[in-house]
């Protein structure tokens, strides 16, 4: 095991990262609001978790991933104000907002793993979590932390000498910078109290999805899924938490109110967070309409794992411009690296071991994978980038492989079980099975490979 640096939001310095318990880490993050397609920029959020994940793993951890599925709460602005996301969506596809929210839930864990994104091992949509939700929230409640209007149950923030930490900023900028983007609630104390909870009253009064509560009727706050989820899933403190920047200010402070203020305990040890993607200068997002689809990216005859290459060319806590000249580049190289396998390498053993120590300590500074790459690219060698295949994730073998019918794949599986039981007989018989169906197959050193005849 090596020591793995990583930048923590919440001390504002790069760190040692140390888990709570052995080798074992507890990771979080923030789910996707599933009221339309996931963006590309949204998918920078998840190959970003997944590379940490996959770094973490390679280090030796035992790695417990778990992540929400936002379905109920989140309204158009982070704050208090606008519509429920689902609800508009629902609107737009004249659909219910469950209906709605399980579409998009389907195409984003698609997307998830047409990109090579390990799925978290633990996924818990909002709905699914109200009674803790309401736990939580009585709990904060029981403790003094809240306080009600004829619109919602409010967090008081004012009862928090720390509230903000996450982001630095000192309780009276937060004020001003608050009042300014919130359309404050006349019954609010502190324009940056939220809602926990909200009653099917004023503009929410037809709201369609509703759960009864000890306060009556109504939905969650969008910010206490976290919590709650996060808790019932990793317990708390857990390691690691994850998000895009965009969550520093609101959903990840509130959510450290909430469980802080509820438990006594940190909510996180380590907050990572991931920079935007950006289209011609501004974030990408959908309220600006300037978002693509993993889908438009395929349209245009591209590969997921192109992006997925391009994605990893910048430093996660850089801004990345998204530019279709861009992502031909990202193709190109791919290209230009798979073809390396026909190359015999020129490396030495001691050579190659030394490249690799380059590689890892780029990867375990704070996730540098540009500089990663860079070395990679200088080393010009097939064998190299396959042994960080694990992390990178960039199917430098596969492409002939995922054309390969599953049919042919599954029964590539079970002959590799056959000789893994030493059952040679069963073996040779499912090698002919393959070669019925127009495929050889290769025992390499490193496994087999599958080849069109
Ligand atoms: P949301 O569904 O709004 O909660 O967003 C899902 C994830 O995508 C969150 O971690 C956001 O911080 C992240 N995100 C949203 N827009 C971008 C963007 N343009 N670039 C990178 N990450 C983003
Ligand atoms: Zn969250």
């Amino acid at each position: 095991m090596k020591q793995i640096y990583l930048y923590n939001t919440l001390t504002r310095k790069k760190e040692g990262f140390k888990a709570i318990c052995d080798m074992k880490v507890k990771l979080y993050a923030c789910g996707l609001t599933v009221y339309s397609e996931a963006h590309i920029g949204n998918l920078r959020a998840y190959i970003f978790d997944d590379l940490l994940r996959r770094v973490l793993e390679s280090d030796g951890y035992e790695v417990k991933h778990a992540m929400n599925v936002t379905d109920v709460g989140h309204l158009v602005g982070d704050g208090d104000e606008g519509e429920d996301k689902l609800e508009l969506g629902a609107r737009r596809e004249k659909t219910d907002p469950l209906a709605l929210a399980r579409k998009y839930e389907e195409k984003f864990f698609e997307d998830l793993r047409n990109l090579n994104v390990e799925l978290p091992h633990k996924v818990v949509r909002a709905t699914e979590a109200i009674k803790e939700q309401i736990e939580l929230i009585k709990l904060l409640e029981e403790k003094g932390y809240t306080y009600k209007d004829e619109f919602a149950i409010y967090f008081d923030t004012s009862k928090l000498l720390d509230y903000g930490k996450l982001t630095g900023q000192k309780l009276e900028e937060k004020k001003v910078g608050a009042r300014e983007e919130v359309v404050v609630d006349s019954g609010k104390k502190n324009p940056q109290d939220f809602a926990l909870w909200f009653f099917l009253a004023g503009k929410y009064e037809d709201h369609i999805l509703h759960w009864p509560s000890p306060w009556g009727e109504g939905f969650p706050g969008w910010h206490i899924e976290c919590s709650a989820i996060s808790r019932a899933t990793l317990g708390q403190p857990f390691d690691i938490h994850l998000g895009g920047v965009d969550h520093i200010g609101t959903h990840h402070t509130n959510e450290i109110a909430q469980s802080e203020a509820a438990y006594g305990l940190p909510l996180a040890h380590f907050w990572l967070h991931n920079e935007y993607l950006m289209v011609d200068g501004q974030k990408m997002s959908k309220s600006l309409g300037n978002v693509y689809t993993l889908a438009d990216l395929k349209k245009k005859g591209f590969d997921p794992v192109d992006f997925r290459y391009f994605i990893l060319g910048g430093h996660y806590r850089s801004k990345l411009n998204f530019t279709w000249q861009a992502l031909e580049g990202a193709r190109a190289t791919l290209r230009k690296i798979r073809a390396l396998e026909d190359i015999p390498s020129a490396l030495e053993n001691s050579g190659k071991e030394d490249i690799k120590a380059k590689v890892r300590a780029a990867l375990f500074d704070d996730l540098d994978t540009p500089r990663a790459l860079a070395i990679l690219h200088e080393a010009n060698d097939f064998s190299l980038w396959k042994d960080f295949e694990n992390v990178l994730a960039l199917d430098i073998e596969a492409v002939e492989t995922r054309e390969i019918p599953s049919e042919v794949r599954d029964l590539a599986k079970r002959r590799e079980e056959a000789r893994g039981k030493k059952d040679w007989q069963s073996a040779d018989q499912i090698r002919g099975e393959i070669e019925k169906l127009g495929y050889g197959v290769e025992d390499t050193g490193e496994g087999i490979k599958l080849r069109r005849k």
